[in-house]
């Protein structure tokens, strides 16, 4: 299968060498140490070597649990450049566990590079599922997670930031957001200002921790209230953002787009939309946009 990441075409081999060892790709707390699984403590005990984010930080953990597996390091800067050797001890038949900071490797984590080339070297990669700040936060939100956008963190700059949140304007799904405690604020009101100060979000911080916070408000109050508490700009932070919904000014009715598909059988997309608007008293742009889906340029 073929699939595209960032423009670059990927191989994912579904060939497994059985004579290779695995590599299990798994979760972490991201707070609260109980929420680590019991094949994730099983697995990280049996495994030859335990590829870590950071060894330090990992040390910490296993130690916690009574895991003596050594460590070795696999981060952002080394993962692409140094999977080899992780990979020579797959095909020597060893297993490896994938681990980061918190939570599931891969997801705002590192981890990609290397799970991409033990596939593609037919190493079989297993997930060992457990604890992912994104999916928690959603699954106490309160907000549509029947389909949701996973967005990761945002540009830090501002300008970036902003054009980001310009291209999710319109999105309709729930988006979910990872954001630094120290922009937090400068985010929400970003948010507040292209979404609108209505549109309806959470603040899910320090989930599973001492401190968890969820709080859902319209993104200006949201602001508003983080604000004027500290507290609130403090530890770490997901943001969910409702998705887009239409309002009522939006909608077409039935009548505009007859209108609409009769013109744009004889007229060009922008002369069609203008004269269905201008015979229906529908929005011009609402039209030319339904236009352009149903015949594009
Ligand atoms: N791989 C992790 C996961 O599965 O969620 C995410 C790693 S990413 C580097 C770290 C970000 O995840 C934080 O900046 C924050 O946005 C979010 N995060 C991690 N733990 C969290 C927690 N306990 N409460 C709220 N957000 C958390």
């Amino acid at each position: 299968m073929r699939v595209l990441r960032e423009g670059i075409a990927v191989t994912v081999s579904d060939t497994v060498n059985s004579s290779f060892g695995t590599l299990f790709v798994v979760a972490t707390p991201i707070g609260n140490l109980d929420d680590i699984t019991a094949r994730a403590l099983r697995i990280l005990g049996e495994v030859s070597l335990i590829a870590a984010e950071d060894t330090r930080h990992s040390a910490r953990l296993l130690q916690h649990f009574g895991i003596g597996t050594p460590l070795a390091a696999c981060h952002e800067h080394n993962e692409r450049a140094d999977g080899g050797r992780f990979l020579a001890r797959l095909a020597a038949g060893e297993d490896i566990a994938l681990i980061s900071d918190a939570g599931t490797p891969l997801i705002s984590d590192p981890g990609f590079h290397l799970v991409r080339q033990a596939r593609a070297a037919g190493v079989r990669v297993t997930p060992v599922p457990g604890a992912c700040a994104a999916v928690a936060a959603l699954s106490a939100a309160g907000l549509p997670s029947d389909r949701f956008s996973f967005e990761g963190f945002l540009p830090a700059k501002r300008a970036g930031r902003r054009t980001r949140l310009e291209t999710l304007r319109e999105e309709a799904r729930t988006m979910v957001f990872y954001e630094a405690p120290h922009r937090i604020l400068e985010c929400l009101q970003d948010m507040a200002e292209l979404f609108g100060a209505e549109r309806q979000a959470v603040l899910a911080r320090e989930i599973t921790k001492t401190f968890e916070t969820i709080k859902g408000l319209p993104l200006a109050e949201l602001a508003l209230w983080v604000s004027q508490d500290e507290n609130q700009q403090r530890g770490e932070c997901v943001v969910l953002v409702a998705g887009h919904q239409p309002s009522s000014e939006d909608e077409l009715d039935a009548e505009a787009i007859k209108v609409l598909d009769l013109l744009l059988a004889e007229l060009p997309i922008k002369r069609a939309a203008a004269l269905a608007a201008q015979i229906t008293g529908a929005r011009k742009n609402r039209l030319y946009e339904l236009a352009l889906s149903r015949k594009p340029q």
